[in-house]
């Protein structure tokens, strides 16, 4: 059985993914999305737990980007910057 907890943290996932178009904002892909940090929030790093992750998101907008899995890596390595951000 899926944790209501977990359950929480997806439809939530959602919801934030459309709110930030639903799309990379460096390629336009709509396949697997991430969030990335524009700026730094208390919640930095991975592995903080998914749904925490989610919270910070939401009380954090402005901090956050939505990137596919490629453009967040060459985010994260200074190949993409926050002037290629195509939204
Ligand atoms: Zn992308």
């Amino acid at each position: 059985m899926v944790h209501k907890k977990t359950i929480h943290a997806r439809k939530l996932r959602k919801t934030l993914i459309k709110a930030f178009y639903g799309k990379c904002w460096f390629c336009g892909s709509i396949e697997h999305l991430e969030f990335f940090h524009i700026i730094p929030t208390e919640l930095n790093g991975r592995g903080r737990g998914f749904l925490k992750r989610m919270y910070d998101i939401a009380k954090n907008p402005t901090c956050y980007g939505l990137a596919c899995k490629d453009c967040h890596y060459l985010y994260d390595n200074g190949i993409l910057e926050d002037n290629d951000i195509n939204v």
